[in-house]
């Protein structure tokens, strides 16, 4: 009989632990990211060209990391697909497979034998005294393989060639394509030297470049603590981190219900080293404020700090002036929804409530409404690198065909369920102030790629012609830039409900009606692709590992590790 196949698009720590959970489980399995290196966002490593003598400096939890990537991309049935885009999921549905495509595997999942039992053990111990759950209900079994095509591009055979197409259509998907990150606008933050908290810590991660000298970090979340401390490794000066929860708020969203907190031993610890570091570098940390302008000739010189209530309104006089040469802002993630929406997956409102905030919607399994479509990591809820391994691990494991009754899955359930705790507990601690709209001028940009400002968005939200989203977008452009509104999405959305727009109607009381649409999720093309390679036929898998021949020629495995 055939074994299973699972597309794993991903390798961030979900991604990575979905397969690996689906090795277990004894299915083929292709692993698919965009990036060179395996380990995402959280575990973003330098360049394999730069032959650094420690990899591991500032990074946390390397070894497990590492001891990891060489199970998954030495396994003989894993083929690892580096520097690959899934461009686009298309329904078929009955319809007939394209010409030049062939399913991997067609063949129902061989049930779970002993020879691959136990899903990897990413579940901590189980704490003593722990409730214990009855026998699962029973599942929804991957019964299908999913109705879909999963288009992907690999990369040039050399460079100025087109990149490749495929098309594969596996017994079962894993989507754990992450988040990005998430700013507000405010007046000045188009000018030079105004980064997103992520590209500054994706820079000091995978460059070891600092982006400025004397750095203030803004906004809000625990994702401002990492940020600072790799900003003071790779060399700056951070004069204050500017959180905009106030302090009550944070103390209370963090220490309700404490004992919760036992079961993020690991995170304590992480939290614990980089506060430590702050101290040590006597780096203020001031809550309850907020940046509300930058300014400069050409790039930013000051920014304008102001303390602000708990919806994020301005107190009037508090304002404050501070010199930088670089600011790092961060008010939380956005899902990666793209493929998720292709693949027809139901969604559900985030914690907030607010028209953008959607997440998937997976259920006990980690499964999505799609039959053969499973979903984990930062598209499911934003909970932390150890929560998305957990969810992965999960998802892996039973897409790949592994026993939803085997013994470390109860444990994996747990563990999961104590990182959606953790997820809930994080947004009630750091929500996004209702009011952040009042920083804004009329000139203020809000979509930075066509130059789109706040008055414009205004005007088309009350014009009863562009009322619908679509008109407005090409009203306004906000949206039509190179980012496709992946960065200003989420704020037009809001903006326009706020405004009163029509596009997401709201109840009686206020709410959205439909707050789990797409949205501005909707994006059919996932990522950027030419056309002339759109123009080019997909070429055929070859061989039972159709994808060996993408595996990069230097192997991620250190030579010595890979030889005989
Ligand atoms: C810029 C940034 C930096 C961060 N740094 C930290 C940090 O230092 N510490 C911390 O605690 N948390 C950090 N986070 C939060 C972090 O994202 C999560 O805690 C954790 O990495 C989530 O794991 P994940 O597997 O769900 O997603 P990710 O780690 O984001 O992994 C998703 C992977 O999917 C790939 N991908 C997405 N779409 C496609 C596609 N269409 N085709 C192919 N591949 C695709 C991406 O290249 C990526 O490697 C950061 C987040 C961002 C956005």
């Amino acid at each position: 009989m055939k074994r299973r196949t699972v597309v794993v698009v991903g390798a961030g720590p979900a991604g990575l632990a979905a397969a690996d959970g689906a090795l277990a489980a004894g299915a083929d399995v292709v692993l698919i990211d965009s990036a060179d290196r395996p380990g995402g966002q959280y575990h973003r490593m330098l360049p394999q060209a730069y032959e650094a003598r420690a990899p591991e400096a500032v990074q946390h939890g390397y070894s497990a990391f590492e001891k990891r990537v060489r199970r998954v991309l030495g396994h003989p049935r894993c083929s690892w697909w580096a520097g690959a885009e899934v461009w686009a999921l298309e329904r078929t549905d009955g319809a007939e497979a394209e010409a030049g495509t062939r399913p991997l595997a067609t063949a129902h999942p061989e049930p779970a034998t002993t020879a691959h039992p136990e899903p990897p053990a990413t579940a901590p111990a189980e704490p003593a005294g722990a409730r214990r759950t009855g026998p699962p209900t029973a599942p929804p079994r991957p019964e299908h393989a999913p109705p879909l095509k999963v288009h992907v591009l690999t990369p040039a055979p050399e460079p100025g060639a087109p990149r490749r197409r495929h098309v594969l259509e596996p017994d079962a998907l894993v989507i754990a394509t992450g988040a990005h990150d998430r700013v507000l606008p405010f007046p000045g933050w188009e000018l030079p030297g105004v980064v997103t908290a992520g590209a500054a810590q994706a820079l000091a991660k995978g460059e070891r470049l600092a982006i400025g000298d004397r750095v203030v970090v803004a906004g809000t979340g625990p994702f401002l603590l990492p940020v600072a401390v790799s900003l003071l490794e790779a060399g700056s000066t951070v004069t204050e981190v500017v959180e905009a929860a106030g302090r009550a708020r944070a103390a209370r969203g963090w220490l309700d219900r404490p004992w919760e907190l036992a079961a993020q031993g690991g995170k304590g610890g992480e939290l614990a080293g980089l506060t430590g570091a702050l101290a040590r570098h006597r780096v203020p940390y001031r809550f309850g404020r907020a940046v509300v302008a930058a300014r400069g000739d050409g790039r930013v010189e000051e920014v304008v700090t102001a303390a602000v209530r708990a919806d994020w309104s301005v107190v009037p006089g508090t304002g404050r002036t501070t010199a930088v040469d670089a600011l790092c802002v961060g008010h939380g993630f956005t899902p990666r929804l793209e493929l998720a929406v292709a693949a027809g997956c139901a969604l559900r409102p985030g914690p907030s409530g607010a028209p953008a905030d959607v997440f998937v919607d997976v259920d006990d399994e980690q499964a999505t409404s799609v039959p053969g479509v499973f979903a984990c990591g930062e598209i499911t809820g934003i909970a932390g690198a150890p929560a998305a391994r957990t969810e992965g691990a999960l998802a892996g494991w039973l897409a790949g065909g592994g026993s939803p009754y085997a013994r470390p899955v109860a444990a994996l359930r747990r563990s999961r369920d104590q990182g959606r705790a953790f997820a809930r507990r994080l947004a009630r601690a750091h929500p996004v102030g209702a009011e952040w709209h009042g920083w804004l001028r009329p000139d203020t940009v809000v979509c930075r790629c066509e130059e789109t400002d706040f008055a414009s968005v205004c005007a088309a939200a009350g014009d009863p012609a562009s009322g619908e989203a679509r008109v407005a977008k090409l009203a306004t452009r906000a949206g039509l830039g190179p980012c496709q509104g992946r960065v200003c999405g989420p704020t037009v959305a809001e903006l326009r409900h706020r405004l009163g727009a029509g596009e997401h109607p709201v109840d009686p009381a206020g709410h959205p009606v439909d707050p789990a649409g797409p949205g501005p999720h909707h994006r059919p093309v996932a990522v950027p692709i030419r056309l002339g390679e759109l123009a080019r036929p997909p070429e055929p898998p070859a061989g039972e590992h159709p994808e060996q021949p993408h595996r990069p020629a230097q192997s991620y495995l250190p030579v010595e590790e890979s030889g005989p």
